[in-house]
């Protein structure tokens, strides 16, 4: 209490730098991240230190990566972060490429289990040593989301929009807005006001115990675009040991050519061997509904199950988080079929 009047506490957050265009400078090759240039950048600019914004951590890991060069072990190293100072922070700020960062956002959202405060990726299009760069604004607004609002969800916050991690796509590759989630409203959105749209936020009822941190990630996933043409040759080598599970992005409602019988054939004789394969569609509004068509009941009784409206990124993600928990073939389909963290529209049959 100072002079009789209460202080509202600053929220502080930590920042994790992991590469991509925001914090890169320019070299002979191209861009490329340089460690302790963005955190001086930062540092420079007063208005991360006005008095409306939280107080923050800037933390970098080793190496700085462009986000096409990230891998599961990059997913597995940034969750580790946030659990090793989860109980320091009130919310984190994760610095990333857009190139990957859907599939980062959405391997995050199942790996960090119960958890109950912001993790909000964010990047940018143009460098922030540029005059003119969206990577100052996606940074702020990132960590205003951040410290004053209570979403309990891995999110995306790209050129004023919050998104749930785990519904975002890629969509853009030369416009400030590079994110969306197409078959999910943005949680927030940032005008003259900040609006959350609150009956959307994900709450899980499944992990109340605090946070765990599922690291065990199965990377014996693919994902496999038909087309048409595709033969069953193709389709088999794909399958082969040791792949575990794919993800078909089928057409349409999740069609695929069911007349084919060398490819009914390579599909079933992997679904026989234990392969989970889930039915994703090719495009980016809308669900898969395998009971619409002959060509998707073909689909499933070849032993696909339906992913739904989820995302590729999702779903190759989530593939990789339930077999790493060693779940057996069906149990992985079970949960599929089950909407974990808000990364599929149930009630649709
Ligand atoms: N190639 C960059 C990356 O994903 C692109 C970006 O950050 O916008 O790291």
């Amino acid at each position: 209490m100072i002079n009789g009047v209460y202080k509202k506490m600053k929220k502080k957050l930590l920042i994790v730098y992991t590469g991509g265009t925001i914090g890169m400078k320019k070299s002979p090759d191209g861009w490329i991240p340089a460690s302790g240039f963005l955190k001086e950048l930062m540092n420079e600019n007063r208005v991360f230190r006005n008095e409306v914004m939280p107080d923050f951590d800037i933390l970098e890991l080793e190496p700085l990566l462009d986000s096409s060069d990230m891998s599961p072990d990059d997913w597995v190293k940034i969750a580790k972060v946030i659990e090793q100072h989860y109980t320091d922070y009130q919310g984190f700020v994760v610095l990333h490429g857009t190139d990957t960062m859907a599939y980062t956002a959405s391997a995050l959202s199942f790996m960090l289990e119960g958890l109950e405060k912001p993790v909000i990726l964010t990047g940018s299009q143009i460098p922030m040593m540029l005059p003119r760069n969206d990577a100052t604004e996606n940074i702020i607004g990132a960590m205003l989301f951040a410290a004053n609002h209570e979403i309990p969800e891995v999110c995306v916050f790209f050129d004023n929009i919050l998104l749930r991690g785990c519904r975002t796509q890629k969509v853009n590759a030369e416009g400030f807005r590079a994110f969306e989630s197409p078959n999910l409203p943005p949680l927030g959105i940032g005008g003259i006001h900040i609006k959350i749209n609150r009956n959307i936020v994900f709450r899980s009822e499944m992990d109340t115990n605090g946070l765990t941190v599922q690291s065990q990630l199965d990377t014996r996933v693919g994902v496999l675009w038909l087309f048409p043409g595709i033969t069953g040759e193709i389709v088999k080598n794909y399958l082969r040991p040791p792949i575990k599970g794919v993800v078909i992005q089928a057409f349409g409602s999740g069609n695929g050519p069911v007349s084919n019988q060398a490819f009914i054939q390579a599909l079933t004789e992997a679904n026989d061997r234990g392969v989970v394969l889930v039915d994703c569609t090719q495009c980016t509004v809308g669900t898969v509904l395998l009971a619409d068509y002959a060509t998707g009941t073909g689909m499933a009784r070849a032993g696909l199950v339906s992913g739904y409206d989820m995302t590729p990124e999702a779903a190759l993600t989530k593939l990789a988080y339930l077999l790493g928990k060693g779940y057996s073939p069906e149990e992985v389909k079970q949960w599929m079929n089950t909407n974990m963290r808000g990364e599929m529209t149930v009630s649709m049959t």
